[in-house]
């Protein structure tokens, strides 16, 4: 029987290949993250998981990867979105926190600057955060709930007199936001300026703000990192604001005031292609360290790979890990050619890409038998970095909800989950791989109009 990478290596073959230029940008990421040097700053976040790793960010802007986000004429890389999502999906495997600061700093701040800011805010912000020397944070979530986005409530109260707006309220679970206070950095934050008409859209009202954090400060303060599962150096704080003034100049505003709902959509369309590559890192992790344990351990004088039911599991955690890949290769070619429904193929993306991600975790780390239980084996730290995935950048019902809004079936939604029961024989009626990512092809998002 073949071995459970060669069976990998021939179903790949199905997917669309990576362009040349994106292999090498890939190639390049997945030396650093190889290098004594990664595993250097790995090490340290472990040791303090809740410190943002300012050495680690610092090498990462060295490298050009805190620029790939940004195009060239704003001072940047000008990476594709598939060259963004190959080297966060390299540093993701690295370790699930090292993937996800970086996406921070890069498409859901710098790059929502150089893609949706004024000229003035790309010039003041970017040429320090493509370097790490300013942080950037982005501040959705509030503590009545993150799905609800469109529920904003930190209110923003114009100040005529002295030319402005007065912030009040509060954000929660903000990656970054200690270091963007710590290093003058920028708040990128969504808030309500004022309250729909009845019968409104709720998104209506909404204005979001470029915070200058080298500029007042006062009235603003950021929480105590919390203490998480996983993800270590990806510190998460509250943010509170207290009478809060925001000046008119420099302009703060991103997009039109009241209008800040289509720019917070925008970001988070290109930000879930971010997630969605972090998950495939993070489950490509998985799915090699129960490969590893397979080759090295034995039972009944075999290694674990030539047990047929210990090798039917990995070949189950391959396929969707594949299927996760070609939704996400199929989202990216929609967003670079300007498909008016990519959004909509990020979120079957992120979906995907997240339940393979926790499903191969899961699995690998039972594949390893009682180690997997201990902390000292790398997978225990997958799983924990893994089960996030379904709950940022939009929960799994939240996407679930775009897919069925836009016109999917049940079928094709139920194909890009796991399959569940017994552990050792083949679950029934499991459709072929060919056959889901056909489905995934097939799917042409169209909105419900509502009757
Ligand atoms: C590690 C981490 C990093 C994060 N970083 C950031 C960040 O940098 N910036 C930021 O703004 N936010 C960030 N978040 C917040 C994250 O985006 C939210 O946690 C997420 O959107 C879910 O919101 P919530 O926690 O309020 O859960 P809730 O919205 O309260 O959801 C609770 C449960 O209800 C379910 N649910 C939601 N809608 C429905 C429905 N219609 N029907 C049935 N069930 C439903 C959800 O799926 C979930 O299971 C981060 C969170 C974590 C854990």
């Amino acid at each position: 029987m073949a071995a459970p990478q060669e069976a990998l290596q021939r179903s790949a073959e199905l997917i669309p290949q990576e362009s040349h230029d994106t292999l090498q940008i890939r190639g390049l990421a997945r030396e650093f993250v190889a290098s004594p040097e990664f595993a250097h700053y790995l090490a340290d976040a472990i040791a303090q998981p809740n410190a943002y790793p300012y050495a680690y960010m610092r090498r990462l802007g060295e490298l050009g990867f805190l620029a790939m986000d940004i195009p060239p004429e704003a001072g940047g890389d000008g990476f594709t979105p598939s060259q963004l999502a190959a080297v966060i999906e390299e540093t993701s495997y690295g370790g699930g926190g090292m993937g996800l600061v970086p996406t921070v700093q890069t498409t859901l701040t710098s790059g929502a600057i150089a893609r949706w800011g004024t000229e003035e805010q790309r010039t003041r912000f970017l040429p320090d955060m493509i370097t790490a020397k300013r942080i950037g944070a982005f501040l959705l979530t509030e503590p009545r709930g993150g799905s609800d986005a469109k529920g904003t409530n930190l209110r923003a109260v114009r100040d005529e007199t002295r030319g402005g707006w007065v912030v009040n309220g509060e954000k929660t679970f903000i990656t970054s936001a200690r270091a963007a206070f710590e290093t003058g950095g920028v708040l990128l934050t969504a808030t309500r300026t004022r309250q729909p008409e009845p019968g409104e859209d709720r998104e209506k009202g909404m204005t979001f703000f470029a915070i200058d954090l080298s500029e007042n400060t006062e009235g603003l303060t950021v929480g105590q990192p919390f203490d998480k599962l996983g993800q270590p150096g990806s510190p998460l704080h509250q943010v509170f604001f207290k009478d809060y003034f925001i000046p008119d100049e420099p302009n703060p505003v991103m997009g039109e005031v009241d209008e800040g709902w289509a720019v917070v959509e925008a970001i988070l369309a290109h930000s879930r292609n971010g997630i969605a590559a972090q998950a495939m890192g993070i489950a490509r992790r998985g799915l090699d360290e129960a490969i590893k344990i397979g080759e090295t351990r034995a039972l009944y004088e075999r290694h674990l790979v030539d047990l047929p039911k210990w090798r039917l599991r990995v070949e189950l955690m391959t396929r969707q890990l594949l299927i996760a890949q070609y939704a996400l290769r199929r989202s990216l070619a929609m967003e670079e050619a300007g498909h008016p429904y990519a959004p909509v193929g990020a979120s079957l993306a992120k979906l995907a890409a997240a339940e393979a991600a926790v499903y191969i975790a899961n699995q690998s780390l039972r594949l390893h038998g009682g180690s997997g239980y201990i902390n000292e084996y790398s997978i225990t730290q997958v799983l924990k970095d893994a089960v996030v995935l379904p709950i940022y950048e939009g929960t799994d019902v939240v996407q679930e909800n775009v897919l069925y809004h836009y016109g999917a079936t049940q079928d094709l939604v139920d194909m890009l989950y796991a399959p569940s029961g017994s552990v050792t024989r083949p679950p029934r009626n499991l459709p072929p791989i060919e056959e889901v990512f056909a489905a995934i092809d097939a799917f042409e998002p169209q909105p419900k109009v509502d009757k």
